[in-house]
């Protein structure tokens, strides 16, 4: 009972959280950074900011994730950052020679007023930028936003500082990615490779943080957007983006900077989600959609039918990020299953209401929450008051899972104590029966491990 003093009891706090449903701003910034090829990402703060997204990475990652940092003393809180910086921009080119330094702010810098933008132009003027290398910079307050926030501020940084209309358009369309993980932005490209469409994948980590094990250690795998691909994305017919949260504004300032229109879309994650983002990518591509594509999606729909005898009624608690969460919800209200409980810690006025849309015809008993109050606390309450058949999201819903006896199914960010997220993607149909069949998995151990003998079935 490692949840013991947790009661059924929701009493509403407005000042305090309780084991929160989301990270910091500078994790977000440091992966979408480490989705462009050659790039080093650099956590302007003390060095225990950047030891702990570094971490925070390298657990879900299992690999080793670089980033520098401007290391704060107490001077550098008192006086400013700027000389910290300088410095670290100098050695960093001459030590460890990254294409880019992808800069973003701390709490700490951000409250003593460091100006990013004006300490990089400095350093362009001393001459500390060699020619050919690039710093970008992401302002990421920690006591803002979340982890997806930071994502969203450096993809924004990446294209309003390289992307670039030259008035060439070329028969290209730019995919800007949510959070997801390296095996899931491959699925997106092979979906896009399938379709025939010539894409730019922004940010990409695929063969960033999945790399092989070959006895050789490369600081800048082959992986990640190119820095030429982020350019010529201003020259793109169309822009696919992927989750509202996290690309928007990326999204925004390609069409603003470079007049790339936008569409908005989901993340694709279970049937509808994909179907939308398919359509998109047809649209934007002018393409058809190929036959193959619609076998896999048969094939989903196929397991769906055939499975959906176990999934009916059951009821789910989810938590993680808004832009894989909705379209999850989405999905498994399409599987006759009932999401009752829905957590983020991610703030966004929409949440609630895009949540209830999916939700308020078939599951209306749904309790959803979002921001600063809605918290890992305030999910087990919920599930103490009403217990639920089935946890969905990352790591840290194993002491609920555990106190309770209810099956869980990892996904989302942080996955902290098992494998398999960076190899097998859960967007698109493919992703979708991976998907399901994690969820059946966890269903039918639990069922296997309390029926009664007399009903302990072979087949399913
Ligand atoms: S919340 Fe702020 S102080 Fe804490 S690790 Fe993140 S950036 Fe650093």
């Amino acid at each position: 009972m490692l949840l013991r003093h947790t009661t059924s009891e929701v009493k509403e706090r407005k000042a305090l959280t309780v084991n929160p449903a989301k990270t910091c701003q500078p994790v977000g910034a440091m992966y979408a950074a480490l989705g462009v090829h050659g790039c080093l990402p650099h956590s302007h703060g003390s060095q225990g900011c950047c030891s702990y997204h570094r971490s925070a990475l390298t657990r879900h990652y299992k690999e080793p994730v670089m980033a520098a940092t401007s290391s704060f003393t107490e001077g550098s809180s008192v006086f400013g950052g700027q000389a910290n910086l300088l410095q670290a921009i100098d050695n960093i080119f001459t030590i460890y020679d990254p294409d880019i330094i992808a800069v973003h702010s701390t709490c700490l810098s951000e409250t003593i007023g460091d100006d990013l933008g004006q300490i990089v132009k400095k350093a362009l003027d001393d001459g500390k930028i060699p020619e050919g290398k690039f710093v970008v910079q992401a302002s990421t307050p920690s006591y803002v936003g979340s982890h997806v926030t930071g994502y969203a501020n450096m993809l924004e940084a990446f294209v309003k500082y390289f992307s670039y209309n030259t008035n060439e358009k070329i028969r290209q369309v730019n995919m800007l990615s949510g959070w997801v993980e390296p095996s899931d932005m491959r699925e997106l490209k092979r979906i896009a490779g399938l379709m025939k469409i010539k894409t730019v994948l922004l940010p990409d980590t695929s063969d960033v943080v999945d790399t092989p094990m070959d006895g050789t250690y490369k600081m800048y795998p082959k992986g990640g957007t190119t820095r030429e691909e982020i350019v010529s994305m201003g020259n793109s017919m169309k822009t696919v983006a992927m989750g509202e949260w996290a690309t928007q504004k990326a999204a925004i300032m390609l069409d603003n900077k470079c007049k790339v229109p936008f569409s908005m879309t989901d993340v694709p994650i279970g049937l509808r989600a994909t179907d939308r983002f398919i359509q998109a990518l047809s649209t934007a591509g002018k393409v058809s959609i190929p036959e193959c594509i619609s076998e896999e999606r048969g094939k989903l729909v196929d397991v769906i039918t055939d499975m959906h005898q176990y999934l009916y009624g059951k009821r789910v608690a989810l938590w993680g990020d808004p832009d894989t969460i909705l379209p999850l919800i989405e999905f498994l209200v399409d599987m006759d299953m009932k999401p009752v409980y829905v957590v983020s810690g991610t703030p966004g006025k929409k949440f609630s209401k895009l949540a209830m849309d999916i939700l308020e015809e078939k599951v209306p008993e749904a309790k959803v929450r979002n921001g600063a109050s809605a918290d890992m606390f305030l999910m087990h309450q919920w599930i103490k008051e009403e217990p639920v058949d089935l946890l969905i999201g990352n790591t840290y819903g194993k002491y609920i899972a555990r106190d309770e006896g209810i099956p869980f199914v990892r996904s989302g960010f942080p996955i902290i104590d098992r494998i398999g997220h960076s190899y097998f993607p859960t967007v698109g149909y493919m992703g979708g029966i991976r998907l399901l069949e994690s969820i059946l998995g966890a269903i039918m151990d639990k069922i296997d491990a309390t029926a009664p003998e007399e009903s302990f079935e072979l087949v399913m």
